[in-house]
């Protein structure tokens, strides 16, 4: 949709659109909810999504054959930003009413998996999990997945432990990665998708200091597998993880701008109403400087996740692009919520406002989808090869 560095007119409107339905909807029930609701209620929730569906604006980064809009990695950095700036919108951008799609490595199933999982989940709104991380660490998954699937007749045996998966205890289903071959290190793991209530998988959830999308920690005791639940041929899960999650950590970049461009401008309105010694606080330097240095880092990283977006629509490698865009917007976002908190004073830290939200959640972002140490590496593999 998007020709050079301009905006096309089509995308700019859908944008109009999303930020209307955030600001006209989204925002006002929320403002009913309490400020740590990880969803908004279900009736409003399909109340919106209809009205989405019947816009085609429903999961529109998802192909069309599965009930998608097929929109391409740019188009929905630009979409995503705006669907984040509301105070559930880290980690459930548009509380979800623009759709949820389901863990990206089932692109890579065959044809009766995406039938049987893929499209019931874009149409039904579900959530899903992907279980990577286990308690022997969560940044080197080459080397840390333990979670043995052991091949018996047409069926895989699953015995092991996950650590911090995301939905798990409230999805139709998800796909974990395990060890199907102990020697063979990055080669020796396949990815399975996981049924709600399958024996022998039992989710429970960890309290952290975010309370949405709550993660679990998610044994599995001699749990049987049907061979038509693996996604992809044995030994080929994480390659499948990694290449398909990689695209999405422009979108999720994307996410970091557009909290960060809404924890801006509450700074930027609060510092134009509040008076101290006499002077609003919009006057003083200080405060200015610290509007100033949030604008300067926002929009680098937001060229950064364009830059690598197109990167990735005209089907260049793109894997260092999704290092930095996910590494910068992260930290950026910090650092632009933590000066907007310093702004509102002691409101910075009220549930009156969403500041003290996205300063908790904001953390976990240099934590989840690889933390910010080990997209160093990558970027200084890249430099250093
Ligand atoms: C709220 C939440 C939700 C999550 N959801 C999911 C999910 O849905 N699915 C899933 O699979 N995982 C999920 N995770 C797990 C997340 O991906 C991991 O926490 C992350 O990958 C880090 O793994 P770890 O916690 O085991 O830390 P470790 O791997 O033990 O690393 C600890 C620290 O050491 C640093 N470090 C590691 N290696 C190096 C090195 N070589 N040099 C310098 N520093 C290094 C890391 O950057 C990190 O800061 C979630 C985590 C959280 C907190």
């Amino acid at each position: 949709m998007e020709s050079g560095y301009q905006i096309s007119e089509e995308l700019a409107a859908l944008r109009d659109q999303v930020r209307r339905i955030i600001r006209d909807e989204i925002i006002p029930i929320e403002a009913k909810c309490d400020p740590d609701a990880p969803e908004i209620p279900q009736d409003e929730y399909w109340r919106i999504a209809k009205k989405v569906q019947s816009a085609s604006m429903w999961c529109m980064g998802a192909p069309k054959e599965f009930g998608g809009q097929g929109l391409n990695t740019f188009d929905m950095c630009v979409l995503t930003e705006e669907m984040a700036q509301h105070r559930m919108g880290l980690y459930n951008p548009g509380a979800g009413v623009f759709g949820r799609t389901p863990p990206p490595v089932i692109w890579a199933g065959n044809k009766e998996q995406l039938e049987k999982y893929a499209a019931p989940t874009i149409k039904n709104a579900w959530h899903t999990f992907y279980a990577v991380t286990e308690p022997s660490g969560g940044s080197d998954p080459a080397n840390a997945i333990q979670c043995r699937a052991v091949r018996k007749g047409d069926t895989y045996v699953i015995n092991g432990t996950k650590i911090f998966i995301s939905h798990a205890h409230e999805a139709e289903w998800g796909v974990v990665f395990t060890r199907t071959d102990p020697k063979a290190g990055r080669a020796g793991i396949t990815a399975f998708i996981i049924k709600k209530g399958q024996p022998g998988f039992t989710p429970r959830p960890i309290r952290t200091l975010r309370t949405s999308a709550i993660p679990n920690e998610v044994s599995f005791e001699d749990c049987v597998v049907p061979i038509e639940q693996r996604v992809g041929e044995e030994g080929q899960g994480l390659n499948l993880a990694l290449d398909l999650l990689t695209r999405l950590r422009f979108p999720y970049s994307a996410c970091n701008v557009g909290v960060g461009v809404a924890a801006l401008r509450l700074a930027i309105e609060h510092s134009k109403r509040r008076s101290t010694f006499g002077e609003l606080l919009s006057k003083r330097q200080a405060i200015q400087w610290m509007l100033a240095d949030s604008e300067v880092e926002l929009r680098a990283a937001r060229w950064l996740t364009w830059d690598g977006a197109w990167k990735a629509n005209r089907g260049e490698d793109f894997r260092t692009e999704a290092s930095i865009a996910k590494l910068y917007s992260s930290e950026v976002l910090g650092r632009v919520i933590d000066r907007a908190v310093q702004i509102h004073g002691g409101y910075g830290v009220s549930k009156e406002f969403p500041l003290e939200r996205w300063y908790r959640e904001a953390r976990i972002r240099r934590i989840g989808e690889g933390p910010s140490e080990v997209h160093r590496m990558v970027i200084a593999r890249t430099l250093l090869r």
